[in-house]
């Protein structure tokens, strides 16, 4: 592999088929629960998952893992599948569910009862987690550890049938109360709970636990390599305990763990992502700003991007925080060779060029200037840009008094303005304010297209927009939503870190005609200003993917 951190999995999986491990075969999964958007963390994952499985001719199965009948819905399933096809990976159909193994699952249950392998508790959840004790502690026995084999499975049956309020009762596995691995202190695979399923209704009232239905489900589907994030390490005991006690119908998979993805300024984690959401501070998952695929798409980010990112950064097993700025020179680079290029002045301000010529009525001319769409990418052809005698340019490329090294216009200076004149700032008209609202200037007639005939050199090169042309636009720029490069380090409440001012809505933007026949969700180059995605929603407005410098430092 040619990603500078390396990558293990695939070191692994190449053994296992030189070694003949599961007979060459490679099949692994993404494991979503349906109860929110992906994020910039799961891409890496998916990226994971699906690239090993296409590198090797094996399968990637999206399997939701829909077993909290509580906080599911199946709007999430749709949104999940449509994100991950977005990113570029297509998941066979059809879409697998944890809930089609609930049958399974049961009676694999009752499998281990009837091994003596697990036992009905009547404790409550305080009590078995006192039980449980903690590292170096003994833990305690439950009272109900040695019941029957018939006194379980009749209680169990009856957890199923409904003879029971919800958490009166869970399910066990008999393991070992001592073990220095919590995960392996008799961990609960079952608890009753009547909440309404998106799938199976109320065809159930006990749900299996993420431990006890992953393994399982990974074997039913036929899963070799079960890839899942660092956290899982201290249940890969148990992940493997579960199979080792189960009549299999296949090989039985393996787990590796591999490190998260973390990002500065960035927080991944569904939960902190839906609290943005219900305080407000966010317009909803797909804000510009949020790190979720479909925020992160609608700001204008190529999912190849996120593709190269990925790679780029590896695989590894050390959880590491990569920086954002990383991220953001994949997406200039991506959008470097893919955008059209445009002209949008986001602060007008007046600019009169009072040698401009009329027409025989009385009317100023219009010229039309041919300009490059795209100079990384000649067959993007070339656009009509209309110029007159009145036009828009940026209120910062003007100074009436320009501070030292200051290049752009003020009054007596010559600049070009980009693919059309030279020009010259003569004087300037204020408001009562005393604020200028225009700038007087003189064209060279002789310099059309940009350049002088005499060779004159200009300092500066500036965009501009034809003022009775036109369109009125909002562009909203963004800057980091958390202010901290770890949100949460200091106080422990990532909501301390939140950057008040990470959005600023220009709302009187003026741009060339040509940005009307921008697709929905489009990205383009505002020369000089960065990368601007077309809103899929609101034709007039654009938000700043990413501005044209590099920030990212090797
Ligand atoms: P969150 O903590 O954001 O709620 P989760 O792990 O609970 O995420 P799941 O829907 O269970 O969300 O995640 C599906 C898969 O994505 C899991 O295999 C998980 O390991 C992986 N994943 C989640 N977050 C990241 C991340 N930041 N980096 C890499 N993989 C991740
Ligand atoms: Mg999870
Ligand atoms: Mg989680």
């Amino acid at each position: 592999t040619d990603s500078p951190a390396g990558d293990f999995l695939r070191e692994q999986v190449r053994r296992d088929n030189a070694a003949g491990t599961f007979g060459g075969r490679v099949q692994t999964r993404f494991p979503p629960e349906p109860n929110g958007y992906l994020h910039i963390g799961h891409a890496k994952a998916i990226c994971v998952d699906f690239g090993i499985a296409a590198d090797f001719g094996g399968v990637c199965n999206l399997r939701l893992d829909d077993t909290n009948p509580d906080t599911e819905e199946s709007e999430f399933g749709e949104a999940i599948l449509s994100d991950i096809e977005w990113l570029g990976f297509t998941p066979p159909q059809p879409i697998r569910h944890a809930s089609d193994y609930f049958g399974q699952l049961y009676e694999w249950a009752e499998h281990l009862i009837a091994q003596g392998l697990a036992y009905v508790d009547d404790q409550d959840t305080e009590a078995i987690s006192a039980g449980r004790g903690g590292f170096g502690k003994e833990g305690i026995e439950s009272p109900f550890r040695n019941r029957s084999i018939e006194e379980n499975l009749d209680l169990f049956r009856r957890m199923r049938a409904g003879e029971f309020a919800d958490n009166t009762r869970v399910l066990r596995a008999k393991i070992d109360m001592n073990a220095e691995n919590m995960q392996l202190r008799d961990p609960v695979m079952y608890r009753i709970r009547r909440g309404h399923h998106f799938r199976t209704g109320d065809e159930w009232v006990i749900y299996p636990t993420y431990d006890w239905a992953h393994g399982q489900s990974d074997a039913i589907e036929g899963v070799t390599h079960s890839l899942c994030t660092l956290e899982f390490d201290t249940h890969r005991a148990l992940y493997d305990w579960y199979l080792e006690h189960l009549p299999l119908p296949g090989d039985q998979p393996r787990q590796t763990e591999f490190a998260r993805l973390e990002l500065t300024y960035t927080v991944t984690s569904k939960r902190r992502l839906a609290a943005l959401v219900a305080d407000g501070i966010v317009d909803g998952w797909d804000d510009p700003r949020m790190p979720t695929l479909r925020g992160l798409r609608r700001r204008g980010y190529p999912a190849k991007a996120i593709r190269d990112f990925a790679h780029y950064i590896g695989i590894t097993r050390t959880n590491s925080r990569h920086s954002i700025e990383l991220l953001e020179s994949f997406v200039r680079r991506e959008l470097n060779t893919s955008s059209q290029r445009r002209m949008a002045v986001l602060r007008p301000l007046k600019l009169v060029l009072t040698n401009w010529p009329k027409d025989a009525d009385g009317n100023p001319v219009v010229e039309w200037f041919e300009a490059v769409n795209n100079p990384e990418n000649e067959a993007d052809g070339t656009r009509k840009v209309p110029f007159t005698g009145e036009l828009w340019i940026e209120q910062d490329d003007f100074a009436e008094v320009p501070p030292p090294k200051f290049f752009r216009l003020s009054p007596g200076k010559e600049v070009r303005l980009r693919a059309a004149y030279f020009i010259t700032a003569t004087d300037v008209v204020k408001d009562e304010a005393g604020n200028v609202v225009q700038v007087n200037a003189t064209y060279d007639p002789a310099s059309k297209g940009g350049n002088s005939p005499d060779g004159r050199k200009v300092k500066s090169t500036m965009h501009w927009v034809s003022a009775p042309h036109a369109l009125d636009a909002q562009v909203a720029l963004y800057d980091r939503l958390f202010a901290a490069e770890v949100p949460g380090e200091r106080t422990g409440d990532v909501m301390d870190d939140l950057n008040p001012d990470s959005r600023e809505l220009l709302t009187d933007a003026k741009v060339e005609p040509a940005l009307a026949e921008t697709e929905p969700g489009q990205v383009v180059q505002f020369e000089r200003l960065g990368y601007f995605a077309h809103d899929p929603r609101d034709p007039i407005l654009f938000h700043r993917t990413v501005g044209l410098r590099d920030e990212w430092a090797n």
